[in-house]
């Protein structure tokens, strides 16, 4: 089976970038970070090539796509809108899709073909990556220290599912 792997990232190589990333806008204090803005306007100031179109609904099945060669990222209209409006999953989905774009140029995932029975080490796997980054940059390691899932989700603007996951990561059930 032919599969994308991605240069290997631990959790805590994401986590400085993350870290360094909200630094530099600084958002290092910031429990709720703006997702739309961050998309919008920050992502425009760090990247001057980044591009993003938001794209309507009957056009793309995808919640969003990110075109990591062409430095875009494409994300369907009623998933912005839901972003726009807190919706945890939604803003999930854009910080999923900027983790593509941070990490998996086009220098850093190949496209590779699996030995029977093998199967992708999460840490190479590029939806494990971009999601790991979507979970460390909207919930800040330091920040949630302390804190239940059901604070995490209300002060972070993130499901009770992106919540409890991170909490049991914290815990040490998976790998830090
Ligand atoms: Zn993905």
């Amino acid at each position: 089976m032919a599969s994308f792997k991605a240069k290997p990232m631990s959790r805590q190589d994401i986590r400085k970038m993350a870290k360094a990333i909200r630094l530099k806008c600084g958002l290092e204090g910031t429990h709720r970070v703006p997702v739309c803005s961050f998309f919008e306007w920050i992502m425009d100031k760090l990247f001057p090539n980044f591009e993003w179109e938001v794209v309507p609904d009957y056009t793309m099945s995808e919640e969003g796509v990110t075109f990591s060669g062409a430095n875009k990222i494409n994300i369907r209209q009623d998933v912005y809108v839901a972003a726009c409006h807190g919706d945890g999953r939604a803003r999930f989905t854009i910080m999923h899709e900027i983790g593509h774009f941070l990490l998996h140029g086009p220098s850093r995932v190949a496209l590779c073909r699996l030995a029977p029975g093998e199967s992708l080490r999460s840490f190479e796997d590029p939806e494990w990556q971009a999601d790991t980054f979507a979970a460390e940059f909207l919930m800040d390691y330091d920040l949630i220290q302390g804190m239940n899932y059901i604070q995490i989700s209300e002060e972070c603007g993130v499901t009770y599912g992106a919540a409890k996951t991170r909490i049991g990561k914290l815990q040490g059930r998976w790998i830090m």
